[in-house]
């Protein structure tokens, strides 16, 4: 921009004096020849117009002497230079009054004939200097202004780029390094945002991945040991009434009947395996409003063989007619887990306490599910709720579970965004409960 400013100025100060060139020395060429000057008129004439034009002007004979300014010698190089310069443009141009020529980059000149015989040249020279040397030191100013903005600019990138690529470089090797299975590397954060958030995103996928490469191992370290356990009953008692039992209907009853058992638990293991897999892997919810109340009240109705054959009491405390909207399927899986644990692990007494209360001002119903077992200690709530957890002395009666059931209630109440959670005193027994939201019953079965 500036340089261009520069050009327009040098070429707007050329065309300038060029005008004055050609306005001067056509006057001046003019005068001379019009009017019969003495040499000392003309020597006056001549050294007003210079002093009020600004030019400087000789008269030049054309053998070399100068008649003006007087004071300038006739061997002068320039005087030569100059006359060389008209004699050469007076005999190109004849037909105009004068020609406008540059003798040099600090001169821009005109000259013309004075006289018929062609006696003298009229030269009047306009210094161009200042303009051109104010311009040359700013062109020269603005090119290193340039020159060290290029080169700044190329040292702060370079570095910029030697601090950008370095995370990513790292961020590349630590990816290579994932891809052969270390999940141990870590990303580090960078002060660029973009690349900071890139390195705390793989850090999330490295936990992630290395949770669900856990999660397989303990997956097959646990299902293989929960497989071994009832397939070697099942072969010892097989092989049993086989051999010993066979004959004796009282024992061959005992030996088969924990045979069925074992089948039981194997068949329940298998269940929540796939349960589990299925509530991780497929999380879309087929929500619609349910009557939450009937749902409830048939879920408890399956344990009712409990109470008619094992002495359970299952008390409800249920309020009628309340609506939710969520996936039944699901939640029905949720409230049978939440009540079979109530179930296992309630005390001696046998009692489960069930409630669903509605909270019309918050616009939810609490189910909750209480029993009256040894509870759960602080530090093992956390961990009550991951797959294959167990707390060993809480098995009162021969452990049916499998350690996936809270965790499947986990996946699914998440899912739905519902609030869940257990309160449970050592020694006292504990209450589980999920919040849902109440909706109204009538017209509202919209399905997302
Ligand atoms: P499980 O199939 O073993 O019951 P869960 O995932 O349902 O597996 O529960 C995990 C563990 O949490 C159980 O093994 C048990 O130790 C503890 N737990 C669950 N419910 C209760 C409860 N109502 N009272 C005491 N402990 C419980």
């Amino acid at each position: 921009m500036t340089i261009i400013s520069i050009l327009i100025l040098v070429n707007v100060h050329t065309v300038q004096a060029r005008d004055k060139l050609r306005t001067v020395g056509t006057s001046v060429t003019v005068m001379l020849n019009e009017s019969a000057f003495s040499e000392n008129e003309t020597g006056r004439y001549l050294s007003g117009v210079a002093f009020n034009e600004g030019v400087n002007i000789y008269l030049i004979g054309q053998d070399g002497s100068v008649l003006y300014p007087s004071n300038v010698n006739a061997d002068e190089p320039y005087v030569q230079k100059m006359l060389q310069a008209a004699q050469k443009h007076a005999n190109q141009d004849r037909e105009s009054i004068g020609a406008i020529y540059s003798i040099d980059d600090k001169t821009m000149s005109f000259s013309s004939v004075i006289g018929n015989a062609e006696n003298y040249y009229l030269v009047v020279n306009y210094p161009m200097q200042v303009v051109t040397s104010t311009a040359q030191s700013y062109l020269i100013y603005v090119i290193v202004i340039c020159a060290i903005a290029i080169l700044v600019a190329f040292i702060v990138s370079y570095f910029i780029s030697l601090r950008l690529a370095a995370p990513i470089n790292s961020i590349s090797e630590g990816v290579g390094e994932l891809a052969k299975g270390n999940y141990d590397v870590k990303f580090t954060s960078s002060e660029y945002a973009e690349v900071a958030q890139l390195s705390d995103t793989l850090n999330y996928m490295t936990e992630e991945i290395k949770k669900s490469d856990e999660f397989q191992k303990q997956l097959l370290a646990n299902v293989s040991h929960d497989l071994k356990t009832p397939l070697t009953m099942i072969k010892a008692y097989a092989s049993m009434v086989q051999e010993i039992s066979g004959d004796d209907p009282a024992k061959r009853e005992k030996h088969l009947q924990v045979i069925i058992d074992e089948s039981d638990r194997l068949t329940g293991l298998v269940n929540d395996v796939l349960n589990v897999s299925k509530v991780s892997t497929n999380t879309a919810l087929n929500k619609k409003v349910f009557n939450l109340t009937d749902l409830v009240y048939g879920i408890v109705g399956k344990f009712n063989y409990l109470q008619e054959t094992q002495g359970y009491n299952i008390m409800v405390d249920i309020d009628p007619n309340l609506y939710t909207c969520a996936d039944e399927e699901k939640i029905s899986q949720v409230l049978y887990n939440l009540m079979s644990n109530a179930v296992n692990y309630t005390g001696e007494d046998k009692s489960v306490y069930v409630s669903v209360k509605d909270y019309p001002a918050e616009n939810r119903i609490k189910f909750s599910v209480r029993d009256t077992g040894r509870g759960i200690a602080k530090a093992d709530i956390p961990n009550i709720w991951n797959r294959f957890y167990r707390i060993k002395e809480n098995h009162a009666r021969p452990v049916k579970g499998t350690g996936l059931g809270l965790s499947i209630v986990q996946i699914i109440l998440k899912n739905h965004c519902f609030d869940f959670g257990v309160n449970s005193q050592v020694g006292k027994g504990s209450t589980f409960w999920v919040d849902f939201p109440s909706v109204p019953a009538l017209g509202a079965a919209d399905e997302e």
